[in-house]
């Protein structure tokens, strides 16, 4: 039977049951690894987006704080039980600190209608959530570091994702993170360590996430109830919490396997109420797969689907035409029209045979699924 979150949350790549670390196979070695041999006061936590950086952080900032002995704890990981690590699950341990952009507080199980902390600036509740770390949420965060601490010897800052940090909040973290008050320790997460500041990265040490390997990944996504778990793995290019994302926003293995041959004809319906990004995200997937078989190789995300060959040049141009789409999708004119026009070149690029094996009901995947091709 498939574990449930907790607690009801965000269903995104970091979800909350993908927060806890201790649920992901593949990060142990990691983990474990750290803590031993952690020699900063910051880390800075990297790896693709759906493997798991924000609970290997989560897991960090709880093991610092947890209240057991370190004589009882071998491995220094947390022990799961005390009270601080209580806190840690509930999102409310007076000593660590969660800084988020305002459109993640639900996905990393914070209350989702409460103002990001330093944010009470009277904005209207209609507007659209921020998609940034803003100043003022690090100067809070700064003025929490200078308290004394509240529970534990040890301050936690948790940021993530670290490339959510414009220009001026970087710079107002820049000081605290080169002299941290008292036991302050920072973790940031990111899947994007090149687009920070060389001066945040140079404060940090570097532990890199290595991507899942393909047997602990598939067990772990097959107890989570995914039927078929490597073709929804494949689907998404090796990012278990990817895959378990699609999976719970309906879309199956047979559906993803089906989706090159409803493209080729031209299936508008099947793709009704998907979001335009995920839309341009799955299009330039199969794009790279039919360029792959166009030149002999072996497809990557859609390995045992029905893909037919093409011209290379074509498909080159369709390729960075994608591309362009993919920086405008959060902006449509006309998002209906404009999934309409992606389709309609998709099947213009060459049409795959029709077979019995594409079926007739829409394919769903209304959640978030973020990975890149
Ligand atoms: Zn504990």
């Amino acid at each position: 039977m498939a574990s449930k979150p907790d607690k009801p949350g965000g269903d995104g790549a970091e979800g909350r049951l993908g927060l806890d670390a201790a649920r992901l196979p593949w990060l142990a070695d990691t983990l474990t690894r750290t803590l031993a041999s952690q020699r900063s006061h910051a880390l800075l936590v990297s790896g693709p987006s759906g493997v798991g950086q924000m609970a290997f952080a989560l897991a960090l900032a709880k093991s610092w704080l947890c209240e057991t002995p370190l004589a009882d704890r071998p491995q220094r990981l947390a022990c799961g039980h005390c009270g601080s690590c209580h806190l840690v699950d509930e999102r409310s341990h007076p000593d660590l600190r969660l800084i988020v952009p305002e459109a993640l507080r639900g996905e990393v199980g914070l209350d989702a209608d409460e103002p990001g902390e330093g944010d009470g600036e009277g904005k209207s509740k209609k507007a659209k959530p921020s998609q940034e770390i803003k100043v003022d949420q690090i100067r809070t965060a700064i003025g929490f570091s200078e308290l004394t601490a509240g529970r534990a010897s040890t301050k936690v800052m948790l940021l993530h994702p670290a490339e959510a940090l414009n220009t001026i909040s970087a710079n107002a973290l820049l000081k605290t993170l080169e002299e941290p008050p008292g036991a302050l320790r920072f973790v940031l997460s990111t899947s994007s360590p090149q687009s920070l500041l060389p001066t945040i990265r140079s404060r940090c040490q570097a532990i890199v996430l290595p991507r899942p390997e393909a047997a602990p990944a598939i067990a772990w996504l097959a107890g989570q109830g995914v039927d078929r778990p490597e073709v929804l793995l494949a689907a998404s290019g090796e990012q278990p919490l990817v895959a378990l994302a699609m999976h719970q926003a309906g879309l199956d293995a047979a559906a993803w396997l089906a989706l090159p041959e409803r493209v080729a004809a031209g299936d508008v319906a099947a793709f009704g109420g998907w979001a335009l990004p995920q839309l341009i995200e799955t299009l330039q997937k199969l794009c790279h797969d039919r360029l792959l078989v166009s030149v002999g190789a072996a497809p990557r995300y859609f390995a045992g689907a029905r893909l037919v060959p093409g011209d290379v040049a074509r498909l080159t141009a369709w390729a960075a035409d994608l591309r362009r789409q993919s920086r405008h999708a959060d902006h449509p004119y006309n998002a209906g029209l404009a999934l309409e026009a992606l389709l309609a070149q998709a099947r213009d690029m060459g049409a795959a045979p029709r077979s019995d094996a594409a079926s007739a009901r829409p394919l769903r995947a209304g959640g978030p699924i973020h990975s890149r091709p």
